[in-house]
């Protein structure tokens, strides 16, 4: 496995990878890797001829009150990860290779960068378009690999590569989770013993509204109240959002038709942990 640290040289590799026809498949990270990541670097791996990984964390898409100085980190273990699934190429540039002092511009997708995590973290989709966009263009996959345990970043990223006319295939993979069902996050690591039985109450809520609309329920409402409820059961948790919204555009609901998202975004002790559930009228 290559380790790449500048971007000429890493858009020297892609092109010459690309000029000897082989498809680019391509997991942009932040690091501390996990299941989840492993699970996105595995299918890369499957679908393409050369797999590249980046780890950056990303300063640009945190808040000022944010924790980009504590964001776990541990590369050497990372790399390690990368080798055994097969990666090809883990690309690692530092902050001043990314953002040189004289970088003013902003990717910025309007609309769906507003509601739920954009509510609650001003300029976050802002900083992830813009290093996504330039990661695309340094890499020059032909397909991005993206986890929907982070379903509005995949949404605008989607709508990006739309807008843009980017040739890339964005492709969205299922949320991994651990054996108790807390959907797995490098933001774990944050958790004391005692959070564990807080942070569970996402899957588990995440569960119930499953079971509403099973039972037949449509009011996004009652399925807010019902989640917040036993999220609110833990004295370990407090809520940023619960909220029931289109799953294509993010905005809010009157009723469940046909398929919503249900979004939440939890602080459980330090840690600010996010999940979701497609909730599907046949067959959620
Ligand atoms: P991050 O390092 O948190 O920026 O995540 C890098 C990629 O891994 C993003 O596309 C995430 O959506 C994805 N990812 C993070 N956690 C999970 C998970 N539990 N299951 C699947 N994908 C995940």
């Amino acid at each position: 496995m290559k380790i790449i640290t500048t971007i000429t040289e890493m858009q020297d590799h892609s092109d010459r990878l690309r000029h000897q026809g082989d498809r680019i498949g391509f997991v942009p990270t932040m690091g501390f890797l996990h299941e989840g990541h492993l699970s996105l670097m595995r299918r890369a791996r499957e679908e393409n001829q050369a797999l590249v990984v980046s780890i950056f964390v990303n300063p640009t898409q945190f808040g000022p009150d944010e924790d980009y100085d504590t964001y776990p980190r541990d590369l050497e273990k990372d790399a390690s990860l990368c080798r055994e699934v097969g990666c090809d190429v883990l690309f690692t540039p530092g902050v001043d290779e990314m953002y040189p002092q004289s970088s003013v511009t902003t990717v910025s997708v309007a609309g769906m960068t507003e509601t739920l995590c954009g509510a609650s973290r001003p300029g976050h989709f802002d900083g992830v378009t813009t290093v996504v966009c330039k990661l695309f263009n340094i890499v020059r996959p032909h397909a991005a690999y993206f986890g929907l345990k982070d379903y509005q970043q995949y949404r605008v990223l989607f709508q990006m590569v739309q807008d843009l006319n980017m040739n890339i295939h964005i492709i969205g993979l299922p949320t991994i989770r651990e054996e108790d069902g807390l959907a797995m996050s490098s933001r774990n690591a944050y958790l004391y013993d005692d959070e564990r039985s807080g942070a569970l109450t996402l899957s588990r809520s995440l569960d119930a509204a499953r079971e509403m609309v099973r039972e037949g329920i449509r009011d996004p409402r009652a399925i807010e109240q019902k989640v917040t409820g036993i999220i609110e059961s833990e004295p370990t948790t407090r809520i940023d959002y619960v909220s029931v919204v289109d799953a294509d555009d993010l905005t809010p609901l009157s009723t469940i038709d046909e398929r919503a998202l249900l979004a939440l975004a939890v602080f459980v002790g330090d840690a600010r942990l996010i999940d979701n559930a497609v909730l599907e009228i046949n067959g959620n």
